[in-house]
């Protein structure tokens, strides 16, 4: 039988441990990456759409991959495909690299995407393997077909990734992500609408240094296809210079974005240069402002 001061002992000592425990657990949920999986049709989609996003999740210690769907072995005046597929992967790996997330480009044929069962079976994996809590992709509407096919085989997928009868090799998740769309101008069945704007000002020179690696497109055969392919600078840094005053590549801030940056930004709204948008699809979780806040920990304070 114990006696009353070794009662009291051992009281006391399991209380120290429930609070340690309880303290330990909050940490690791205060702590908890938040984890971010943006599909593009092509290898350097994401990070137009994306990657001031995610050099800033990336910053924050959250986990960001980027996944593309095709090689991109059509995007070169003068190259042929398997050569420039082994080139666009490299340069998305260094673009990835450069701001620390990780890139997969899958081996799809770019100009050639359709919106199989295969390929939705593989994006599935790809949300379960990656545990996302968020998933961005294009909107289905879009003039080139690999994007809009893209925008269906993530919309398709946005259910399936919680049904456990679906892709038995991979588990499913708990909980269904917020699903993203990218920002675009299209207009018909209807325009983007920015829910969601993110102040990339902290992160621009990031996005530009991601875009640099990717020569072969903003340096290469973008300009060549605007016909301004004589008109890139040779030297390196001066050609990055060029790129960040491109339209392409500052995706400057939108007229109508500005409300969804006030809402969240306050009076800072109005200082802010550069932002990324995103509209919050129907088929994915429905966020609370209480957890956008948690999911984009970008914001000021209230
Ligand atoms: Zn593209």
């Amino acid at each position: 039988m114990l006696s009353k001061n070794s009662a009291c002992y051992a009281l006391r000592f399991t209380c120290v441990l429930a609070a340690v425990l309880i303290l330990t657990l909050a940490g690791r949920a205060q702590i908890q990456p938040i984890r971010v999986i943006a599909f593009g049709a092509h290898p350097d989609d994401c990070d137009l759409g994306a990657g001031g996003l995610a050099a800033k999740y990336a910053a924050h210690g959250d986990k960001v991959k980027f996944v593309s769907i095709t090689n991109g072995d059509a995007g070169h005046q003068s190259m042929r495909a398997e050569e420039l597929a082994k080139r666009r992967r490299s340069e998305a790996q260094e673009a990835g690299r450069r701001i620390g997330i990780e890139y997969e480009v899958l081996d799809s044929h770019d100009g050639k995407l359709l919106p199989t069962l295969d390929v939705r079976e593989h994006v599935i994996r790809e949300i379960r393997q990656w545990k996302a809590d968020i998933v961005i992709a294009p909107r289905p509407n879009d003039y080139h077909p690999d994007h809009r096919y893209t925008g269906v085989l993530v919309q398709d997928a946005s259910y399936m990734v919680i049904v456990p009868d679906l892709v038995t090799d991979t588990p499913p998740l708990k909980h269904n992500p917020v699903f993203l769309y990218y920002s675009d101008r299209f207009t018909r069945p209807q325009p983007f609408r920015a829910d969601i704007v993110v102040s990339i000002d902290d992160v621009f020179e990031k996005k530009i240094n991601m875009l640099d690696a990717h020569v072969s497109q903003f340096y290469e055969w973008l300009p060549w296809t605007e016909g301004q392919f004589e008109q890139v600078p040779k030297d390196p840094a001066e050609r990055k210079k060029w790129l960040a005053s491109g339209p392409l590549a500052s995706r400057k801030l939108q007229q109508e974005w500005r409300q969804a940056l006030e809402r969240r930004y306050g009076t800072q709204a109005a200082g802010v240069q550069h932002a990324e948008a995103f509209e919050i699809t129907e088929y994915g979780r429905q966020p609370s402002e209480e957890e956008i806040r948690k999911l984009f920990p970008f914001f000021p304070d209230r």
